[in-house]
């Protein structure tokens, strides 16, 4: 057995019976177990009981009628609620938070047979973007140890690209999915708001937090999707809207290139999706210049958005109801206090404290309410491109993996990493990142955004180019990584 194998592949070799779910599963299992302790990318591996989940997509494997993901491995990320398996957010606070059921994707999946492995390391309470805010410790990249994963699903991302799991879900507020795949050379797609499920995926902020997976390659993308996705009465913002359909192949996309976009970027990075630009060109896919105005002020329009929600559906930790509470207080104020100073990690506490200030009284209408304003305006200026064309080619992040604890300049820095993805999540749109080169021997991604909805002719562009290309199929020796 060996890693890096596609689903459809995985599938027919376990309806021919080549190994046993089980099998498949252990092989996982002791790939985690040889390397994890080094690459840090689970939080919890649950062996007995993946092991027993395996155990019964074998014998569903035996009848004529098995799920479409019946005994693959699947990895999730640590904010997705797991019954009888902890749920943690990468935080002191839920250290050892066991939720009583299980969130809406984790169910679905399950009933789609696939076998979870464990739980993915994360930025805690998914902010940040280089898995370095996690109270179990940073995510090293399995390209180069030293280097970050990006985040806030730098494990999931990690895991894919380490070859511990096929599948990894993760969520995506403002680039936690795009960026970290484009880190560590994976594929994985941010979807349409309301596509997925939010019903038990720990709240960061409500009106931009998404689910989507990640994986090997765009088809495999497109394969844990269709069984993630869907309408959930338990979550009234998710979308009544049919399953994602890939197109035919065949069919030609006009592809927007957002000139100015590509400016500031680092040249060697620009130069690999130039390339790209032109492999799209020679499938038939016309090029066409876009502009995307107001996308300046979309960073600082997100923290104030994204920390103004995060302040409130954080404000549930409150040593009452979930999770840590302070062993010594004198009264209730001062638990709460006690609590919530010992249960949050620096950069949660940056964000409470920023949203509650925006959210105030006489700073509600400066910063808030102006936020809103250009959160309209940058989705407006989408909309208005995509008058003129299907997709849009653009990059993911500014930079390659960057070396851990390098960015010491302080927060801004660290919120300029999400430059390129944060717009696309105030616009609520579907993207997909998927590796086109290399830097210096680092992946670099690409994204193709699209309209609302528009997922399968965005994962149709993904796999027309993969189909072309072996960026995709590249991965890290950590033979060499982990030994050296
Ligand atoms: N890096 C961004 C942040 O810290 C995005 C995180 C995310 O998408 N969850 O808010």
């Amino acid at each position: 057995m060996k890693p890096y194998i596609g689903v459809r592949e995985l599938r027919s070799d376990l309806q021919a019976k080549k190994y046993s779910a089980v099998e498949l599963a252990q092989f996982y299992l002791d790939r985690i177990a040889r390397f994890n302790d080094r690459i840090n990318c689970f939080i919890t591996v649950d062996t007995e009981s993946c092991l027993e989940r395996a155990a019964a997509a074998d014998r569903k494997l035996a009848t004529s009628n098995s799920p479409s993901l019946c005994g693959i491995p699947i990895a999730h990320k640590d904010l997705f609620c797991t019954a009888g398996v902890r749920t943690t957010c990468a935080s002191n606070m839920l250290r050892s938070f066991i939720a009583p059921y299980d969130a809406t994707v984790v169910k679905r999946t399950s009933d789609a047979g696939a076998v979870s492995l464990g739980k993915t390391n994360m930025d805690e309470f998914a902010m940040g973007s280089s898995n370095e805010t996690s109270c179990f410790g940073v995510v090293r990249n399995p390209w180069n140890l030293q280097r970050v994963p990006g985040g806030s699903s730098g494990g999931a991302a990690a895991s894919v690209s380490a070859g511990m799991t096929p599948l990894a879900t993760g969520s995506d507020t403002g680039g936690s999915i795009r960026q970290p795949a484009s880190l560590c050379g994976v594929t994985g797609l941010k979807p349409t708001y309301g596509r997925v499920s939010r019903f038990g995926m720990i709240a960061f902020a409500s009106s931009l937090d998404q689910g989507g997976p990640l994986a090997h390659s765009a088809v495999d993308v497109w394969e844990l999707l269709t069984e993630m996705e869907g309408h959930d009465p338990r979550d009234s913002t998710s979308a009544n809207i049919k399953k994602t359909e890939l197109a035919g192949f065949d069919r030609t996309f006009v592809i927007g290139y957002p000139e100015s976009l590509f400016d500031g970027l680092d040249k060697n990075i620009a130069a690999c999706i130039d390339v790209a630009r032109k492999q799209f060109e020679a499938l038939g896919h016309k090029i066409e210049v876009v502009e995307l105005p107001h996308i300046d002020a979309a960073v600082a329009a997100y923290y104030v958005l994204s920390s103004a929600e995060a302040s409130t559906n954080l404000a549930r930790y409150d040593g009452v109801r979930y999770g840590h509470r302070t062993e010594s207080s004198v009264d209730l104020l001062d638990m709460y206090c006690r609590t919530r100073t010992e249960g949050f990690g620096l950069e949660v506490k940056r964000r409470i404290l920023t949203g509650t200030y925006s959210l105030s009284v006489g700073y509600f209408d400066a910063y808030y309410l102006k936020a809103q304003k250009i959160r309209r305006l940058v989705r407006d200026g989408f909309l208005e491109a995509f008058k003129k064309v299907d997709l849009i080619l653009a990059p993911v992040s500014p930079t390659t993996a960057f070396e851990i604890k390098s960015i010491k300049k302080g927060p801004i820095e660290m919120y300029r990493q999400d430059l390129y993805t944060i717009p696309v999540s105030l616009a609520g749109l579907p993207a997909l990142s998927l590796p086109c080169g290399f830097v210096e021997d680092l992946p670099i991604g690409m994204q193709l955004i699209g309209p609302h909805f528009s997922e399968g002719d965005v994962l149709t562009g993904g796999i027309a180019f993969q189909n072309e290309t072996d960026w995709h199929d590249r991965h890290p020796d950590l033979e060499t990584t982990c030994t050296s």
